[in-house]
């Protein structure tokens, strides 16, 4: 049998003897198989081992990566949270000049954000990218709804700019030129010689001085004896818009034309005595939505308090006025 091909010994588990057989093709060709996969199962478990427990230079250096990227998540988060606080404290401020400036109630600020981050949550990084995820969207929202609300209150600032632009606010004639001398309310009238309610206020100047439009505005009627004007003369009224309008009457040179946009401080025309007047003045009047008011309480710009008082005083004189 020496030199001669291994022979194997085989148990016949059945009749319990051992016999010599010589294995076909097929059995070597399973038995080989068997080996090969036996092999494989440890190789890939070594693989397994090595993937789990050990570390090349690449591994480490991915760890590097991703331990920096941790650092660097931490300190944005921490600039989210100094950005968030930076954003309340504006808020804030924004929140009085609603109430103060413009007494009206702040915007709502838009609703919470419920995006889900949970996909991120599933490691340590994850946790921080998910957390500074949410700060940063919760800001960007935050930022919006204060853009909102800003543009919001230069609207309402640039409204109100152009409501105290065409409010009647200054004296119609140089306050060196003219005086007042009959206020609003009831007055003797110089020609029907009784009380008559006097929708306006007389303020005596030479012929000849300039009258101004005391707000911006259009010119609503201008002309001599119009209708539904006796006694005016040559009169011109002005429409503010915002529900104001002002009153010039027995002027003597009309220099606007209905229609014509005038600003605060154009010249309508001169003083004169047209109409029913005892002198040169101007009579003046100020309508807030159709209703005829003390054009004294208009009267804000180029003034100081003391001569403001001393028309008020004058103003207050049940008088005859000039009509
Ligand atoms: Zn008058």
């Amino acid at each position: 049998m020496r030199g001669k091909k291994k022979e194997r010994l085989y148990i016949d588990a059945s009749s319990l003897t051992v016999t010599q057989h010589k294995p076909t093709w097929g059995e070597r060709l399973l038995k080989l198989s068997g080996y090969l996969l036996t092999a494989a199962l440890f190789f890939g478990l070594a693989l397994l081992v090595s993937y789990y427990f050990l570390e090349g230079p690449k591994e480490r250096r991915i760890r590097r990566d991703l331990y920096e990227s941790a650092v660097q998540y931490r300190y944005l988060d921490r600039r989210l949270d100094q950005l968030t606080e930076v954003l309340e404290d504006l808020q804030q401020r924004d929140r009085n000049l609603y109430r103060i400036i413009f007494d009206a109630e702040p915007p709502h600020q838009t609703k919470e954000l419920y995006r889900d981050y949970s996909h991120y949550t599933d490691n340590a990084l994850g946790q921080i990218i998910s957390e500074t995820s949410y700060k940063a969207d919760a800001l960007a929202s935050a930022i919006y709804a204060q853009s909102v609300s800003l543009d919001s209150i230069y609207t309402m600032a640039k409204t109100k700019e152009e409501r105290l632009q065409h409010m009647p606010a200054i004296l119609p004639i140089n306050k060196n030129e003219g005086r007042v001398v009959s206020g609003f309310g009831p007055r003797y009238h110089p020609i029907f010689k009784n009380l008559r309610p006097h929708t306006g206020i007389d303020i005596t100047a030479a012929r000849g001085v300039p009258i101004y439009a005391t707000g911006d505005g259009v010119v609503e009627k201008a002309g001599a004896n119009m209708k539904g004007f006796t006694g005016y003369g040559v009169c011109c009224v002005v429409d503010h818009g915002f529900g104001y309008k002002t009153l010039y009457a027995h002027m003597d040179k009309l220099m606007v034309r209905q229609g014509m946009k005038v600003k605060r401080g154009t010249q309508l025309g001169t003083v004169g005595t047209s109409g029913y007047a005892t002198g040169p003045h101007l009579h003046y009047e100020v309508h807030v939505n159709g209703k005829q008011v003390n054009p004294v309480y208009y009267f804000f710009i180029g003034i100081s308090p003391e001569e403001y008082l001393e028309i008020l005083e004058k103003s207050r004189e049940i008088n005859q006025s000039l009509s």
